[in-house]
């Protein structure tokens, strides 16, 4: 692969045949050998995929044609070839996995009713304006803020996205409701729904980092209110803002300071810990420790 690039990218906006959206996609990234991971709904599509990089705009001048995804935002990063095993196309009730489909609504201008849209300059505006009182909420898996996150984030207790609703009904955050809250994530699509869900649950001053850590990162790299490494979803694992980015997570086998989650050896254990390549290469920790039968 000549330029290896991967691109991000979610729209919500009424789709009213998902099936012939998911169709058309499939074949347009087979016909530009990209691999990757799209998933559409009657809200939209959320797709990360990868490529050379002749083979990844072409692709992306036609997904432009279809006017509902002419003005997406699409995050382009470097990628180290062959970045995701495999080409999956889906349909699903919900382009992220809240379990509330019914209650996000969808028009041709985006989701309704979620939290103000900050770039990072704005989000800065903010924390100047509000100072102390701004609180970052993580809306990723716990997992992905132990190597990086926003200064002084709260981070809610999630295995999945699926675990929200239960964090912030728990009451653990009422303190937070009439406070100024920014949620962000990775690209910015799971706050678009998280910020509703919260708002709907009392929060009154919600705002979302428009584009996401993504963004946000391109702005500012290591010199802003984020720290460490950005978990991502294919063969890289992580990515770094410039220099000098120190990961926040530390082996289980050592301490040192690592950003790279390994798979447990427990097959039946789908759990994702960090570990050094020191202890990696030495075979220390081959287990997360957690899981049931595993060996000690
Ligand atoms: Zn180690
Ligand atoms: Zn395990």
């Amino acid at each position: 692969m000549a330029i290896p690039k991967i691109l991000l990218f979610y729209k919500f906006t009424p789709l009213p045949d998902p099936e012939a959206i998911r169709l058309w996609q499939r074949t347009l990234c087979e016909a530009n050998n990209l691999r990757g991971r799209i998933i559409i709904s009657e809200d939209g599509i959320n797709a990360t995929v990868g490529g050379d990089l002749d083979d990844v705009k072409r692709y992306v001048r036609t997904t432009r044609e279809y006017a509902p995804f002419k003005d997406a935002d699409i995050k382009w990063s470097d990628g180290l070839g062959d970045d995701f095993p495999r080409l999956s196309v889906k349909v699903r009730p919900e382009l992220v996995t809240f379990t509330v489909p019914e209650e996000v609504k969808v028009t041709a201008d985006g989701v309704q009713g979620g939290g103000v849209h900050l770039k990072p300059e704005q989000l800065h505006e903010l924390v100047e304006a509000r100072g102390e009182e701004v609180v970052f909420f993580d809306g990723r898996n716990a997992m992905e803020a132990e190597i990086g996150r926003m200064r002084g984030a709260v981070i809610p207790n999630t295995d999945t996205t699926r675990d929200f609703i239960d964090e912030i009904e728990s009451g653990k955050y009422d303190d937070l409701k009439n406070r100024p809250v920014v949620t962000y994530c990775t690209g910015g699509i799971r706050c678009e729904v998280l910020s509703v869900l919260m708002k709907n649950r009392g929060f009154t001053d919600v705002y979302q980092m428009d584009g996401g850590i993504v963004r946000y990162g391109e702005k500012y790299g290591n010199d802003g209110l984020w720290d460490g490494s950005l978990y991502v979803f294919d063969k890289r694992m992580h990515i770094e803002f410039g220099q000098g980015a120190e990961s926040l997570g530390s082996c289980v086998g050592c301490g040192e300071r690592t950003p790279v989650f390994v798979n447990c050896a427990n097959l039946a254990c789908r759990k994702q810990y960090l570990r050094c390549e020191q202890c990696t290469e030495a075979g220390r920790v081959p287990t997360c420790g957690q899981c049931e039968g595993a060996p000690a």
